[in-house]
């Protein structure tokens, strides 16, 4: 529920400051907040932090003889804080100068003499005006988070990312183009803090916080609550979400952990239309929501945000560790870690990245290019699916890709709905072979892979999907991987019909159990898996039953 906008009294003069709050709160009460404050410095405390909350000022009503400052030099600097609220002074009958010369010096909107009585004659007509002229221009506040910081800093960047891959309400203020941004630092007492600034909707705050750090003012449980579990899954994309689904329904003690956000990639994708049930598409974050909600109503457990840095074997508990130094046990684990974006590998990339090259989607930044010209990296479905998204927003979008044609790469269904959005240009045959800018990107060179041409475009912003790799080498020397990083499962464990080294039971590796008995693999992490959402989240709920076959073992 809205809060409501406030009118702030100042006298220090009690019985005249409880005289003012009876007659406000009598003719307004229903409408408006009455706070009083008997000096000014008291009052400028009281506008910070209502600042800080968001809330709305409609009026100050402010005797000019006051405590600590005059009512004038009291407007001035609250002013700087609620530019917009209407401005009343209590004045006497000798102060008419001063009023007079606070019309230009406070924009003062009104002069009042005491006593006014009755208001209803000599108060309420004036402040009626006054109110319904601020009601005009009155939007009721933003209630959700506040982000303040500068565009191109990376780490701003990563936590507006970060905040919107958690579906969090945030409202973005850009310190280059924001007054009210430097209104709330004004608020917070320094122009200095470590950015971005990250306001909570009670007025609190954080400088340059930490994920965790984020997660601790949100309430989020950040240590495991059992000694040990059934199933610990690592990962909370589809895989990790199906497997927490299945196994917390079918009674297992489940645990899962996520180091960035609930969705893994998925998350990122603004239409998932291929998957089943969902004729109309879904976006991934309303998969995410939804599966979310789903593990939990089972009793399934989310621990986040945590890295799992290491997995160890002791006897026949499976041990993970965390990177903030926890070690969680359990009878078995799935690996459901997902793949990583790969990154653009020409000069300058990685210095600009967060302040215009972008990765893995960049959903966060799509309405803030608006009306410019934004090009993108990538001829599978993940560039096919931004592509569609930023042309919602952007003047133009021009797709890069390397190989022939989209064809090669992309499903019918997109290749199609880009085909029928004008806006969105695709070049062939094209590579990123410079990014330039000082402190974020002013220009990309492109060059034709046949002719070998070379344009140089400017633009503030590329967003790159040229694949993505799996992270795994936290798991070098305790479960079997290829070359490429991808985990091996199953039948792929078998050489020439010989079990994995170091295995010791009497059978082979389940299907999706890898090198360590117990420890199972799903998703796009796994050699040979599909890469899609849809296998994933078969393969999660697979590898529920084949734990339950591993338990009836132990
Ligand atoms: C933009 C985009 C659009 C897509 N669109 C579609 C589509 O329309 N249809 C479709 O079928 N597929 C689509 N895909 C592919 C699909 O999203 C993936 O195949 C699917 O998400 C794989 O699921 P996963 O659970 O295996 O891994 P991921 O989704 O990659 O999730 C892995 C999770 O594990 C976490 N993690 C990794 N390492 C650790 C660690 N050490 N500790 C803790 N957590 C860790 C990651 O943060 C991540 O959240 C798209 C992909 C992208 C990027």
């Amino acid at each position: 529920m809205t809060t409501k906008p406030v009118l702030l009294a100042v006298n220090d003069e009690l019985p005249l400051l409880s005289a003012i709050e009876r007659d406000l709160r009598r003719e307004y009460g229903a409408d408006f907040r009455i706070v009083c404050a008997t000096s000014g410095s008291e009052a400028l405390a009281t506008l910070k932090q209502l600042k800080l909350r968001n809330e709305a000022v409609a009026l100050l009503l402010v005797a000019q003889h006051i405590q600590e400052m005059t009512g004038v030099e009291f407007l001035e600097q609250a002013m700087d804080l609620f530019p917009d609220a209407k401005r009343v002074l209590l004045t006497a009958s000798t102060d008419t100068d001063i009023a007079l010369f606070a019309m230009n010096q406070v924009k003062l909107d009104y002069y009042l003499r005491k006593p006014w009585d009755p208001p209803e004659e000599q108060l309420y007509p004036v402040l009626k005006d006054l109110l319904a002229d601020w009601q005009v221009a009155y939007r009721p506040p933003f209630e959700g988070l506040r982000l303040i910081g500068h565009r191109w800093a990376p780490n701003t960047y990563r936590m507006r990312d970060l905040l919107a891959r958690n579906q969090a309400h945030v409202q973005w203020l850009d310190l280059e183009t924001s007054e009210e941004a430097h209104r709330l630092l004004a608020a917070l007492g320094s122009e200095t803090l470590p950015l971005p600034v990250l306001l909570f909707p009670d007025g609190s705050w954080l400088a340059d916080p930490t994920p965790i750090a984020v997660a601790e003012h949100f309430g989020h449980a950040l240590h495991a609550q059992l000694p040990f579990y059934d199933l610990i899954i690592v990962g909370a994309g589809p895989a990790g979400l199906a497997a927490a689904v299945y196994g917390a329904s079918e009674g297992l003690r489940t645990l899962l952990i996520e180091r960035e956000a609930a969705g893994g990639q998925a998350g990122m994708s603004s239409k998932i239309e291929n998957y089943l049930g969902f004729p109309a598409g879904l976006s991934g974050a309303e998969l995410t929501r939804r599966a979310l909600m789903q593990a939990t109503r089972f009793g399934g457990e989310l621990l986040f945000p945590h890295e799992v840095t290491r997995i160890s074997v002791e006897g026949s508990t499976r041990l993970v560790h965390l990177a903030d130094g926890a070690v969680l046990s359990g009878h078995t684990l799935l690996l459901a870690t997902g793949v990583s974006y790969r990154t653009l590998d020409v000069p300058g990339s990685e210095r600009l990245q967060g302040a215009g090259i972008y990765y893995g989607a960049g959903m966060s930044e799509a309405k803030l290019y608006r009306d410019q010209d934004v090009y993108l990296v990538g001829g599978a479905n993940s560039a096919g699916q931004a592509a569609l998204y930023f042309a919602r927003y952007a003047r133009s979008v021009t797709l890069l890709v390397r190989g022939l044609s989209l064809e090669e790469s992309m499903s019918q269904y997109l290749i199609d709905q880009i085909a029928a959005t004008p806006r969105i240009t695709v070049l062939t045959s094209t590579r990123v072979v410079e990014v330039k800018g000082e402190a974020n990107l002013e220009a990309i060179t492109i060059s034709n892979t046949i002719t070998g041409e070379t344009q140089v475009l400017p633009t503030s912003a590329l967003f790159v999907f040229i694949g993505a790799t799996p992270q795994t080498d936290w798991l070098d020397g305790v479960v079997e991987r290829d070359e490429h990083g991808y985990i091996l499962s199953g039948l792929d464990l078998l050489q020439d019909g010989h079990r994995p080294a170091g295995w010791t039971l009497e059978r082979d590796p389940f299907p999706l159990e890898t090198s360590v008995p117990g420890v199972f693999v799903a998703g796009d992490t796994r050699l040979r898996s599909m890469k899609r959402v849809a296998s994933a989240v078969g393969e999660g709920a697979m590898s529920v039953r084949l734990v339950h076959d591993y338990l009836r073992g132990l």
